[in-house]
Order: structure tokens, then sequence, then C-alpha cells
């Protein structure tokens, strides 16, 4: 089995998940008491947003890379970035390790054509629903990204940071957000792609009439088939 790096703290609500299920997916696969390999190097996510909030992505993205560095140096075989978000940075950290990085928009990309979709909601931070570094993978393989409107972004980016990177789970946000699916399923969106590792904390299959794709899911399963490949 490999070792997987992860570069967490993005925020640790969501890492903790991308523990939890690369140890579920391991032990599902090989069973007895069998778990998966992995060093987790959890950022300070203070630092990075405010980052994000000056546009100061090349700072962020040195952090980062200084984190997969002390990964592959701990002996990680590959690294998983655990937020959408700073794939933004995810070149730049790939430039500076020899391991390969998994991108987790590749991956998601993989799920929603398995699954007969090319038009696609994306909820996410407003960077990842704004921003081309995200939506330009998903359209470079044929797909249609749906995003919401700019007053809906607004709703879906706060909750993001104000409730779930700090363990908040609000009923009312919950609905805020599946009205915000009805909308993007009205306008064509045959799924959904929560394209923020913590939306999976708040919204489940039964919020959506169309699938839902849980980044913080598939990204981790698709690192335990690469660290049992
Ligand atoms: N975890 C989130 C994401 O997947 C947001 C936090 C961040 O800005 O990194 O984008």
């Amino acid at each position: 089995m490999k070792t997987i790096g992860l570069i967490g703290g993005m925020s640790w609500e969501s890492s903790s998940e991308y523990y939890r299920i690369l140890n579920e997916e391991v032990k599902q696969r090989l069973g007895g008491l069998h778990s998966a390999k992995c060093i987790l190097y959890s950022v300070d996510f203070e630092e990075i947003e405010n980052c994000q909030r000056n546009g100061e992505w090349g700072k962020a993205g040195e952090i980062l890379t200084d984190a997969a560095r002390s990964l592959e140096l701990a002996g990680a075989d590959l690294i998983v970035i655990c937020t959408n978000t700073m794939h933004k940075v995810a070149n730049e950290i790939q430039s500076g390790i020899r391991i390969p990085l998994l991108h987790i928009a590749d991956v998601t990309a993989k799920q929603v054509l398995l699954n007969g979709i090319n038009t696609i909601g994306l909820l996410g931070t407003r960077y990842t629903m704004e921003q081309d570094f995200y939506k330009s993978l998903l359209e470079a393989q044929g797909i249609k990204v749906l995003v919401p409107k700019e007053t809906d972004r607004v709703i879906v980016n706060t909750v993001i940071y104000n409730e779930l990177c700090q363990g908040q789970i609000i009923d009312e946000s919950r609905a805020r957000y599946k009205r915000i699916i009805q909308d993007l399923i009205r306008e064509g969106a045959a799924g959904i792609i929560l394209g923020c590792t913590e939306i999976g904390l708040l919204v489940k299959a039964e919020d959506s009439s169309v699938p839902l794709f849980d980044t913080t899911l598939l990204h981790a399963k698709g690192a335990v088939n690469l660290a049992l490949e």
C-alpha cells in the first residue's frame, strides 16, 4: 500500500472527513484490521484564508508547496490537497515535488462523465464558482458548468466560511442550499458538484432530486485507488 500525503486544515472539519473516508475505504477493500497509510500536514487555515482574501495566491502556494515537500520527505507517495479552492495553486505545488498530486477536479470530472452527465451545477467557494482554475478543467472534458446567480453565490460562500468551516451545521442554511440546487436543476443541471469539501457535511443525497458529486468522498476514494494500485 502506498502512503497518502494529505495537505489539510482547510478546514480541519473536512480534513477529518478525509481521514475517516480513507480508513473506511481501505478497511472495506482489504478487510481485517487494514487501515490507510497516510500522513497529514494540517495548516493554519486563518493564514490561508487571509491570502485568499488579499489575492496573495503566490504566498499561499508557497505555504502549501512547503507542506507538500515536507510530506514527500516524510515518505508520502502521492499528494492530496483537501480543498477544492486551493487547487488554484495545484500546478505550482505539483512543480515543487516529485510525487504525483491527485487533482480533485479530474477525479470529479471522471465520475460526472461516468454517470453520463454533461451539464452540471457547481457549488463551492466564490473562488471556485467564479474563477477559471476549476471550471476550465471540467469544461475541457466537455462538461457544461452552471453556477448560481450572484446573490446565491454570496449565500453559498458565506455559509462555507462562516458556518461549515467552523463546525456549524444549520438547518436554515441547508434549506437555502436546497433552493439553490433546485434553481440550478431548473436551469438544466443534471447533477450537482459539491465543490467544496465541507458541503457534504450539510447537504445529503436526499436534499437533491439529481445526483450529488461530493468531492471529498470522490477525492478520498480516488486516493485509495492510487494507494492500492
Ligand atoms: N474546503 C473548501 C473547499 O473545498 C473551502 C476552504 C478553502 O478555502 O480552502 O474549497
